[in-house]
């Protein structure tokens, strides 16, 4: 017998017919013997017409009533699942975000969890009631709902797991696991068995949003080992992969990996935009300029290339925002242009960052300049580089990205 957590993203629970199979799963699960807590994302589309709602009745809404509006989506699908495991016979019970209760810091939007009353789950789940949990909301210290950002319900799952001391986070969405690169952008994309916590991190935060990233922070803290897998396959097919689990994407420890790849994946994230300041004093000081009254308005800057001047006297600087904090920057800066001293400001919408990620790149050498070397061939210009130990970013023109990540996909071995 095991205690389990099994999550199932929007798309599986897009209808009464999904939430029907959702139902099966969980049924198969609790049939087994095994303790059961669901997260459940809301019904596909749900969300984004929440948001939109709150858009369109005042762009500059007060995040608490946000929180209010776009939460209610999981509400319902908790619900809805509890109505058709009953009717299935399955003793089930939902409980939404202030009930369990998952306590939140007060950041309403994009709020992180502080603290989960496991015990209380636990004892349910021991008296053998499934507890069907709403994904993506918790409980603000100001006692009011919060959310977790988008995709949060991932996140919900993985600290309720490590809270109540699950075997297993189960996710189930609309692929039967990790993939080398996003399988509806490369068809050549090949399901990876095992990924490392670390390296699931780095794709997931540069661009593959299979995961939330957060998820994947808790799950490498807390050691949750959380399995990627597909509500589209048969409930009641046997489970006759590895472990008895269907084909699916096991996050885990790096020494449970035994086949090492170099590059395990190739992420890409629209979600960029590019700031360059020419002619800036090339002095002490002027980096802080530009980057201290960034921060100060909560403006997470990535890439950053400065030039060293020919001279010593002037010098360029280029860096990346993400695209919904563009224009804010660009006004940020030119608010700044007596203090920090430059010459113009240039920007660029149209970029996406392509990402290989490895841990075997630690140990090999090269491999960024295979990277460069293959896109080079492609005529593709790169903008701006970043490296770390286990990834190479790289910034492109946006009309290039299909092209490149299939060049890197293919450069790197990883197609199927
Ligand atoms: P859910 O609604 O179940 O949370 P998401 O849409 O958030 O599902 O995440 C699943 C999607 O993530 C897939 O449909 C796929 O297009 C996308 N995706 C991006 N990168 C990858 C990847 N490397 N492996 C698998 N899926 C990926
Ligand atoms: N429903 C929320 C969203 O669409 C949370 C989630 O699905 O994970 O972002
Ligand atoms: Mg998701």
């Amino acid at each position: 017998m095991a205690r389990l957590v099994l999550k199932f993203g929007g798309t599986s629970v897009a209808d009464l017919d999904r939430i029907r199979n959702v139902a099966r799963h969980v049924k198969r699960e609790v049939d087994a013997g095994h303790e059961v807590a669901v997260v459940v994302s809301a019904m596909a589309g749900e969300t984004n017409k929440l948001v939109e709602l709150c858009r369109q009745a005042a762009p500059m809404h007060d995040a608490r009533e946000y929180d209010a509006v776009v939460a209610s989506g999981e509400q319902v699908t908790s619900g809805l699942l509890s109505i058709v495991l009953q009717e299935m016979g399955v003793n089930a019970r939902s409980w939404q975000g202030w009930q369990i209760a998952l306590h939140t810091d007060g950041a309403h939007g994009a709020a992180r969890i502080a603290e989960i009353d496991g015990e209380r789950l636990i004892e349910r789940l021991q008296q053998g009631q499934v507890a069907v949990v709403a994904g993506f909301q918790g409980l603000a210290p100001d006692n009011r709902i919060s959310t977790l950002g988008r995709g949060g319900s991932d996140t919900s799952a993985v600290a309720i797991a490590a809270a109540i001391r699950a075997d297993r986070c189960d996710i189930y969405t609309d692929v039967d696991g990790v993939y080398t690169t996003d399988p509806r952008i490369v068809h050549s994309a090949r399901r990876l068995n095992r990924v490392a916590f670390e390296e699931m991190l780095e794709m997931a935060s540069l661009g593959a949003k299979v995961l939330q990233v957060r998820s994947v922070e808790m799950a490498m803290v807390h050691g949750v080992r959380t399995f990627v897998r597909s509500s589209f396959d048969d409930p009641d097919a046997p489970q006759t992969g590895e472990g008895n689990l269907p084909p699916g994407t096991l996050i885990c420890d790096e020494d449970e990996i035994v086949e090492q790849q170099v590059v395990t994946g190739i992420a890409f994230s629209k979600d960029e935009a590019q700031i360059s300041i020419r002619d800036v004093a090339d002095k002490p000081g002027v980096a802080h300029a530009v980057f201290g009254p960034l921060a100060d308005a909560h403006i997470n800057v990535d890439m950053i290339v400065q030039n060293i001047s020919p001279d010593g006297n002037k010098t360029d600087i280029t860096f990346t925002v993400p695209e919904s904090d563009y224009d804010r920057a660009m006004k940020v800066i030119e608010n700044r242009r007596e203090e920090i001293g430059f010459g113009a400001i240039e920007g660029a919408r149209n970029v996406v960052k392509v990402s290989v990620i490895g841990i075997g790149m630690r140990s090999h050498a090269g491999i960024a300049a295979q990277c460069f070397r293959g896109l080079a061939e492609k005529g593709i210009n790169i903008r701006a580089i970043t490296t770390s130990e286990i990834k190479i970013s790289v910034l492109i023109d946006s009309a290039y990205s299909e092209l490149a990540v299939r060049t890197l996909h293919s450069l790197y071995g990883l197609d199927g």
